[in-house]
Order: C-alpha cells, then structure tokens, then sequence
C-alpha cells in the first residue's frame, strides 16, 4: 500500500496543515479487491467551527491578494499536480477503482484546470455603464463571494474537487471541501500541493465526513455563502430544500443523456462514440450515454457493430492493468442499481445483446465488476430509459421520425447532455435547437471542454462549472453609483 495512504488516513486539512481527525472512522475500501486501504475521521462539530472560522479570517487577504499573485499560485499547483501524477492517480485507483492510464488523464486534466483559471484570474474585469444624467458614473464591481464549501461525489475524484478549487482560488474564494467519503484521499494529496504551492493557511482546507453530518454542517452554517455541490439530483435538492438561509448555490446533479443516431449518421463513428460514452468509467458518469435511440433502417446494423465493439473492451484490475478499457465499480450501490435496472428492462420485454452478468474469473472474484451491457428493443416503462443508471448498461430502441426520437430524449427529468450522430444539416441543427439538455455533442461524444460552460437543466442543476462562466459563479456583483458632479 503506498505510504502516502498511511500518512493520510484519519486527516483533516485545516489551517494550512493536517491534523488527525478527531470523530469517528469510517474505512476506505479498494473496490477492485475489496480491501481496506485507509480509513477517515468524520469532522466533528469543534473541527468544522474551527475550520470555517479559519476560512473566514482568510477570505478577505486572499480577495484582496492582485489576481496576478493568486493566478502564480494557481501555476505552481497545477505544476506540483503534473510532477505528482503517476503517485495521485496510483491513490486514486486504488480508491476508485478506474484504470490507473484513466486516473492519470484525470489528473492531468485538473493540472491543466489550474492553469486554465490561472491565466482566467488576471482577466476579470468589471464595467462602466453611462448614467442618464451628467455628473453620474455607474462602476460595476465583481467582488469575491465569500467562503465556498465543495462538496464533490466520487465518481471524478480530482477533477470535480478541481473545477471548484481553481475557480474559488482564481475569484479569491476560501474553499472547505468535503470529498466524497468513498475517494478521500485524491482530496487530500491535492490539498498536500495547496500546501506545497504557497497557498495561505485557510484559503484550501479538506474536512473529510459523511454528507449527512459534514456535508449537511456546511450547508447549514451562516458563515458560508455558497455551496458548489456535485452528485444526485436527490441530494441536490436536498440541500436547496434545506438551507437554513439565502445562499448561492450551483448544483451539477444527476443525468439519463440520450443518443439519437440517424440514418444519416456515420454509423462506425457512433458506435465507436457509443461504446467510450456508454462504458467509460463504467457508466458512473453523470454524461453518460444510458439510452439509444436509432432510426429504424439502420437499427439492426448498429446494435450489430456496437455488440461487437462493446465485447472487445477489457475489463481489469486498475493497478495490475493500467491501460484496461475499464476498472471496477467504485461502490455497490451503482452494482445493485445496474443489476435492478438490468432487470427491469428484461422483465419488461427488452433483449439482452451482451453482457448481463459479472465477468468470470477468480481476478473478478472479489471486486465490483461487471460486464458492460447492452439491452435493445427498449421502451420508456423500463428504468434505463427514464432513470440514470451510473452504470455499464445501456438501452436501444427504434425511431421512425426524428421528431419522435426527440420527444423520447427529452421524455425526462433530466437535462444534462444528448448526443447526435448525422451528417445532415438540418438534422444538426434541429438537435442542437431542440433538445433540452445544458450540453450537446454532435457526431462525438466529448460534451464538455475546460473553456465552455458546463452545466445542467431540469433536475441535472443549476449553475455552471468550466469556462469564464464557471468562474463569475465565484463573484457577485457590486453596483457603485458615483456622483462626480462633472459635465453636470
Ligand atoms: P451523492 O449525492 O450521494 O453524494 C455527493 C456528495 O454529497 C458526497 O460528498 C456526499 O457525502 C454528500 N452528501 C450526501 N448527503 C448530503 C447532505 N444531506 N448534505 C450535504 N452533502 C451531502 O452522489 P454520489 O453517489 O457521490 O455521486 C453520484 C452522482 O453524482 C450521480 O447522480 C451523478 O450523475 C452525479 N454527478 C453529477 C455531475 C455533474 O457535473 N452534473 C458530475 C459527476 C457526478
């Protein structure tokens, strides 16, 4: 087990450096094995008061620091990150259970989100809007909202603690994180490079709990403005039902994202997009593809062609297999669900294409695995067609009309991505103008980048993250009305 592991089971990060928590431990468990790597001390009531009192004092040095110094720090993390890639994304597997080459892109990626908000942080600027009436000025003024609690899931272990802490640092923002409880420890090893880069005692701190006491403690308290949370829609909502007072909030939530394929699509392009968007982290993405929907005359192709694709993927321990196509499932609870919606769709009438069950093996024996899978001839009573997954399963049906493919994908709750395949014109373009989702992919599945806003509709949120947009979510506004009296 790497001495890292060791040196960080039962922490908190608080006050610029880790102290051993003081509540009671929960284990950390390597879902590829099912072993204990670690465990966490839940904060306790003192540890949070203390920690937010910490972040307070911090706030207004750090807003008032020239962005050009906070942009430096913000380098110098994103530096320390890449040096420490291979050692994070060691941790992170083993945490999470994704292939080790899939956690050190991930890494990578929140290296890079450090130097993104770095050269964003020197370009925030406000306005000068003229006045009706001479001798008036109206400065409009982005100031620091404040003290920012992340609370982030564990599907993404580094980059949506990431996209959080790089904003809130660029806007001048103290930052509480709250990992999930399941992938503490990437959390931890980003806030050792906080300590590393510089970054003032208070400004990054990591309280480490279940979101039901931790969690629930920051979104409580009067002295934090903003919560930017990342997970289930039903704990988002939670939390906006729960707010004790007015607070900023910015919810990336829950999806069920739709494919339609065309027959005007280049059908190996979009198997190929279906299998990395259907399987990737093993479904437990809140973008993932967890329904097709394919037009008619070219329905049997496909499902022939994405069959073969999905049986070639290689399924493996993320350490002993780095550049496996996919790891383990991090917890039970998306095991159970696939298993359920899996089910569901084959008491209802749906076909099993392949998959359907856990891989054989004794290297599978003990870890949370299985099969991607594919269901087809699905109708909207089945669960994986109205409800997300976050899992390796996937649902097919046939389309006759491109309207009816549209109403289906936006038959949800949900508004987060949808994906189309077609070379057709106006095909593209009546997708992107009609369905309802915060992100669409035409003919490639990569619908979000670090320099375009990133967020979701419906029950799939509130607020953006990436993009100059992602970053303003960290200001609020400031309105000075300055009468000069000149040309009056
Ligand atoms: P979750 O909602 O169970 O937990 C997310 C975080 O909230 C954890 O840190 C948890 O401890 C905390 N939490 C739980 N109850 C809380 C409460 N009452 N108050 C405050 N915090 C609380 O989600 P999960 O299972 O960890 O993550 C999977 C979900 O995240 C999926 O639904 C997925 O779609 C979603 N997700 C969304 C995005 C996005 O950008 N929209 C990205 C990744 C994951």
């Amino acid at each position: 087990m790497p001495e890292v592991l060791a040196r960080l089971s039962g922490k908190q990060f608080v006050q610029g450096r880790f102290i051993a928590g003081e509540g009671g431990q929960l284990a950390v468990r390597n879902p590829a094995r099912d072993e204990v790597i670690g465990h966490i001390a839940v904060a306790t009531p003192a540890e949070i008061a203390s920690t937010v009192a910490a972040a307070l004092a911090a706030w207004r040095p750090w807003a008032s620091q020239p962005a050009r110094v906070r942009a430096e720090a913000l380098h110098a993390l994103g530096r320390l990150i890449e040096t420490d890639a291979a050692a994070m994304a060691q941790v992170m597997t083993l945490e999470q259970g994704k292939p080790f080459n899939e956690a050190l892109g991930e890494i990578r990626k929140l290296a890079e989100a450090c130097h993104f908000y770095a050269e964003e942080a020197v370009r925030v600027h406000g306005e000068i809007i003229p006045n009706d009436q001479p001798g008036y000025q109206s400065l409009i003024l982005r100031e620091a909202i404040g003290v920012v609690a992340a609370i982030t899931p564990w599907n993404y272990p580094a980059e949506l603690v990431g996209w959080k802490l790089c904003a809130a640092l660029a806007a001048g923002c103290p930052i509480i994180i709250k990992p999930s409880e399941f992938t503490p420890f990437t959390a931890l090893m980003i806030a050792e490079k906080t300590q590393q880069a510089g970054i003032p005692a208070g400004v990054v701190s990591v309280l480490n709990g279940d979101g039901a006491s931790v969690g629930q403690a920051l979104v409580d308290h009067p002295d934090i403005p903003k919560i930017a949370f990342t997970g289930s829609s039903r704990t988002g909502l939670r939390i906006q039902q729960s707010c004790p007072a007015i607070k900023r909030l910015s919810l990336e939530l829950g999806g069920n994202c739709p494919l339609l394929v065309t027959r005007h699509a280049d059908l190996p392009q979009a198997v190929q997009g279906a299998v990395r968007r259907s399987f990737r982290n093993m479904g437990q993405i809140c973008i993932a593809i967890n329904r097709i929907y394919v037009e008619r005359t070219v329905y049997a192709d496909f499902l022939d062609q994405f069959a073969a694709a999905t049986r070639k993927l290689i399924i493996g321990d993320g350490l002993l297999n780095p550049a496996a196509d996919l790891g383990a499932m991090a917890q039970v609870a998306p095991l159970q669900k696939t298993r359920q919606h899996l089910q569901d769709a084959l008491d209802k009438g749906a076909r099993l294409v392949t998959g359907g069950a856990a891989p054989e093996g004794e290297a599978f024996g003990k870890g949370l695995f299985f099969q991607p899978s594919i269901v087809a001839d699905c109708t909207h009573e089945m669960l994986v067609m109205r409800e997300e997954t976050f899992g390796p399963l996937v649902g097919v049906a046939p389309f006759d009309r491109l309207d009816d493919a549209i109403a289906l994908a936006n038959d949800t709750p949900y508004g987060l991505a949808a994906y189309a395949y077609t070379q057709n014109l106006q095909e593209i373009h009546r997708c992107a103008a009609e369905l309802d989702v915060g992100n669409v992919a035409i003919n490639h599945v990569d619908a979000g980048i670090m320099n375009a806003p990133y967020g979701g509709r419906k029950q799939s949120g509130v607020g953006v993250e990436h993009g100059r947009e992602g970053l303003l979510e960290y200001f609020q506004f400031k309105h000075v009305r300055l009468r000069h009296g000149v040309g009056a």
